[in-house]
């Protein structure tokens, strides 16, 4: 009775707790909304330092202040911007975010502070001088944007990047012929390169308004008042007019020799801003998210061998052995990437939760289908008479698994268990799907703002390799540490 009395007692206090975290949290998020951006897109959202700044934030900082409210910050990839607004992962989207018809039909748009066209970007001397010529080559566009949208359309099959800089890198690169972009971006693109221009005749005229989820109209009703208020003071004008001023990145006289090349693209690649700073961070975010995922991975992947092990070898546990091979089929059967996206915008959908944390439990799950089978064949591989001969001398089932076999199936599969955290720390290279800033990122990064795509590439593969070398290293000390205990 009284256990009953107590165990009463800690579930009201668990669901006060739960109530009282609710509560806090409407309260939080009536004053602090989140802002979907996608931060490599000067002069409106892009990284100084690790700060994003431009004019979408200045703009929101204002909106912020008029009205007693805070925006955080959310650096996403392009083409879930809309997904993420409409389902709740962030409040707004401002991200030079143009008004469309296709778009109109899933989110509602503020009304529009700033205009925008679509322009051409070449190589000095390319033989595109406009639109029409644009059948006839290869163009790259931002996948996702309205660029994309409207040459799609009206003029070819464009080649498509993940934004605009990393577009630009690819024609620096031969692989593309002409780039189709937003013209204050583009501006600032080609200031920031060499031998490239801006054709004379834009592609389409555009505006740029926020985007918010269909229903979220008190936000929507004050962010229009306090952009009118805004557009009426001059606030606005003024804030597009300072920061299109200092849209000009100094351009770099370029050393002669191949050397003094390398050593100055080495010099803007990552010292310059202190940009080696996005691998630094990076490192470290790839390295706690590997950890974390490694570990889940272990103890689920453990548990789960267990569970299906010893429904093979004693018939018992049937239903929990059921569950887990739906579990193995379904993780095992879809690609990581989009178990990432289904956890991030669906599962944690309206959940404010830590995208690091998110990655930890996203790559920890999968990892655990991995693990556990290769456990479960070091199992099935321990001779059967193992099992029989602790059994006969009279130890119980759980014994025998614990002492008998597990040790020696651990030794087995050590070699594929390492293979297997291998792979898993190069598999969150997909993390910048969710705009985490891991290792592989933090290269993009510093790619969109150099448009240099040799070292940063070449830096982050050679950490990667420093990481698995040291990796392997560590497992073949353990392994023969493993193998002196036997003798
Ligand atoms: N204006 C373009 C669009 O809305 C690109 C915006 C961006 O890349 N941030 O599609």
């Amino acid at each position: 009775m009284n256990r009953l009395r107590a165990l009463s007692l800690a579930l009201a206090c668990m669901l006060t707790a739960l109530l009282l975290t609710a509560c806090d949290r409407q309260e939080v998020q009536t004053r602090t909304y989140t802002v979907g951006m996608e931060a490599t897109f000067p002069p409106y959202e892009f990284y100084r330092g690790t700060e994003i700044v431009g004019i979408d934030v200045d703009i929101l900082k204002e909106i912020g202040r008029r009205n007693q409210v805070q925006f955080k910050l959310e650096d996403m990839a392009f083409d879930s911007i809309i997904t993420a607004v409409q389902t709740g992962k962030v409040d707004v989207v401002a991200s030079g975010l143009t008004v469309t018809e296709d778009r109109r039909r899933q989110v509602n748009f503020t009304r529009s502070y700033a205009g925008a066209k679509q322009v051409i970007i070449v190589p000095e001397g390319s033989s595109v001088k406009g639109v029409d010529d644009l059948k006839k080559v290869r163009v790259g566009v931002q996948h996702g944007s309205s660029g994309d949208t409207y040459v799609t359309e009206h003029i070819c099959e464009p080649e498509r990047y993940t934004n605009g800089a990393l577009a630009i890198s690819a024609m620096n690169a031969g692989k593309v012929d002409a780039v189709v972009l937003d013209n204050a971006p583009a501006e600032n693109h080609v200031a920031g390169s060499h031998g490239l221009i801006i054709l004379p005749e834009a592609v389409v005229e555009e505006e740029y308004a926020m985007a918010l989820r269909k229903g979220n109209d008190d936000l929507l009703t004050m962010l229009n008042l306090t952009l009118d208020e805004m557009e009426a003071d001059g606030t606005l004008a003024a804030i597009i007019e300072r920061h299109m001023r200092e849209n000009t990145p100094e351009t770099e006289q370029q050393a002669d020799s191949m050397a003094g090349r390398l050593a100055d693209d080495f010099r803007t690649d990552f010292v310059k801003n202190e940009r080696w700073r996005y691998l630094a961070d990076g490192l470290l975010v790839t390295v706690e998210i590997a950890l974390a995922a490694a570990l889940i991975g272990i103890a689920l992947g453990f548990l789960i061998a267990v569970v299906r092990s010893t429904a093979d070898l004693t018939g018992r546990l049937r239903v929990l052995d059921w569950f887990c091979r739906v579990y193995l089929t379904v993780v095992r059967g879809t690609p990581i990437v989009v178990q990432l996206l289904i956890i991030y915008f669906v599962i944690f959908g309206s959940v404010d939760i830590s995208k690091v944390l998110v990655a930890m439990v996203a790559f920890g799950l999968n990892s655990a289908a991995y693990v556990a089978e290769i456990i479960r064949s070091g199992i099935m591989s321990v001779d059967r008479g193992q099992m029989e001969a602790g059994r006969s001398l009279g130890l119980s089932y759980g014994t025998t698994m614990r002492s008998v076999i597990l040790p020696q199936a651990f030794k087995n599969v050590l070699p594929a268990l390492g293979n297997e955290f291998i792979v898993l720390l190069k598999e969150t290279s997909i993390c910048g799907y969710i705009a985490l800033q891991d290792l592989t990122k933090g290269g993009d990064i510093i790619r969109s703002q150099t448009y240099d795509a040799f070292l940063p590439l070449f830096a982050v593969a050679a950490i990667y390799l420093c990481m698995v070398m040291l990796l392997s290293h560590m497992l073949k000390k353990l392994e023969l540490r493993l193998k002196k205990n036997e003798r």
